[in-house]
């Protein structure tokens, strides 16, 4: 046999999606692009992503699990079931043929993504300016965040219990607010100083206004101005942010990025991609075998941590009123059987392979973008530390699953050995003994305000979730 003959049949080279698709498939990829930034835009807050998905699960057919366990309604396969916790974590069933102690098909994702918060007492004024005080939530760089259009996004629960939903920085003909940069004449000291001490946490003051109260007996007289104008609109009093969840995030609609237009640059990717793409691919399922899940959370950002996230019992309490509903005898057995047997795909990003910095990935074995759908065996830094590394046995399975139904992916790792790393909600469900492999969209600017995707590893991670589910 010659060496060519023998190299094809021996070797193995990851292929590009974009060279695989055919015109029809390729039209479809760029068609399902274009809802993805629809869903990017309309949910930039865990929140607004929670509704947004309940929204188009009920535009399915879904039906809230409140409702059935007050209602006493039967369940049946094919039935479409959502369950909202919180309005910041969501669980989207299609009752399957099997009862549910064989086991769920479950793809996990999350909701939030990195931002910048205010404090609960932001408001202050300095020298002529109204600022808000922040705390940036989950893993940012912090001079990404300077000299950026930001909007605001939240909630706020005034003193006598009304609740408001507030976003402003989005229309066209809103007002968009700044963190402040140093400029360069001036900035000796500043560019002296390591990238991670540039802009310090304490200094992400957001810029809120300017005007003064026209009054010459008081001080403070921007921000008093500020608050009249607050009051005015929506009847806040300085004292209610303290209940209030406002979220800072970058302004203005994802975009369409470069001459072929093949890639998507937009905010909140990590882990909304996981969210469409797996939401997308449940709405497709109809009679499932096994139950189809999707589940979205919130707080993995911030470790999975409080009663929204991963760690919460929320999903074993809902699985628990599904076993309660579906079975004669409702025992703890079942639910213990139901999660042990279920097949979790976790849908997150990662980092895909960045020319401009080839020395944190080892080349053979990073994600690139357009080579579809990446899995992961394992996460975790330092030696695996922290990860999910997932069996052999279930690895073969869904390489099998995806090469059967023509699914383009790839074999990822998070950086070089030693180099940093990062966890994703994968070892919490694998804590169940559930089988739990990593498998999401890489990513380019990960945490960073604009993340960008290639439109062919978004839809290959569509096809391959909706494989997942049918298998
Ligand atoms: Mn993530
Ligand atoms: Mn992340």
């Amino acid at each position: 046999m010659s060496g060519k003959k023998l190299q094809k049949k021996l070797t193995h080279e990851w292929k590009n999606a974009w060279e695989v698709m055919d015109e029809k498939e390729t039209e479809k990829a760029f068609q399902i692009g274009d809802e993805y930034r629809d869903f990017l835009d309309a949910g930039k807050t865990e929140r607004e992503a929670a509704l947004e998905v309940i929204r188009m699960a009920k535009e399915n057919g879904y039906v809230s699990l409140d409702e059935i366990i007050e209602k006493k309604t039967e369940i049946t396969p094919g039935m479409k079931i959502y369950a909202n916790y919180k309005d910041k974590s969501v669980a989207l069933f299609v009752v399957g043929e099997e009862k549910l102690e064989k086991g769920m098909h479950i793809i996990g994702s999350h909701l939030d993504a990195p931002r910048i918060d205010l404090k609960q007492f932001p408001l202050y004024e300095d020298s002529g300016l109204a600022l808000c005080k922040t705390h940036y939530y989950g893993g940012i760089k912090k001079y990404q965040w300077v000299t950026l259009p930001l909007a605001l996004h939240g909630v706020v629960i005034k003193e006598n219990g009304e609740k408001l939903n507030i976003v402003i920085g989005e229309d066209e003909n809103d007002p968009v607010f700044f963190i402040t940069d140093l400029l360069p004449h001036l900035a000796k000291d500043q560019m002296a100083k390591k990238m991670g001490e540039g802009i310090t946490g304490e200094g992400l003051n957001l810029l809120v206004g300017n005007i003064p109260y026209k009054d010459d007996e008081i001080s403070d007289k921007v921000k008093l101005n500020v608050l009249n104008i607050l009051y005015q609109k929506y009847g806040i009093k300085e004292e209610d942010f303290t209940s209030a969840e406002f979220e800072i995030v970058p302004a203005g609609k994802s975009k369409d990025v470069g001459f072929d237009r093949s890639m998507v640059g937009g905010y909140g990717q990590d882990d909304r991609v996981g969210v469409f793409t797996s939401l997308k691919a449940i709405l497709d399922v109809e009679k499932p075998k096994k139950t189809a899940v999707a589940l979205f959370v919130d707080k993995e950002e911030i470790g999975s941590v409080g009663n929204a996230s991963m760690q919460s019992k929320f999903f074993e309490n809902t699985v628990s009123e599904l076993v309660n509903l579906t079975e004669e005898n409702y025992s703890e057995l079942l639910v213990k059987r139901a999660m042990a047997n279920s097949w979790v795909l976790s849908a997150d990003t990662l980092g895909s392979f960045d020319p401009n910095y080839p020395e944190v990935l080892d080349k053979q074995n990073a994600p690139f973008l357009g080579k579809g759908v990446t899995v992961l065996k394992y996460t975790g830094s330092r030696g695996k530390g922290g990860s999910n590394d997932a069996n052999s046995e279930y690895i073969s399975f869904i390489r099998k699953d995806l090469n059967d139904n023509d699914v383009v992916w790839q074999m990822g790792e998070l950086g070089k050995v030693d180099q940093g790393g990062g966890g994703t909600i994968a070892y919490i469900l694998a804590n169940y003994g559930m089988e739990v492999v990593d498998c999401g969209v890489g990513l380019l600017n990960v945490h960073a305000p604009y993340e960008i995707a290639s439109k062919a590893d978004v839809y290959m991670t569509y096809k391959g979730y909706n494989a997942f589910y049918e298998a």
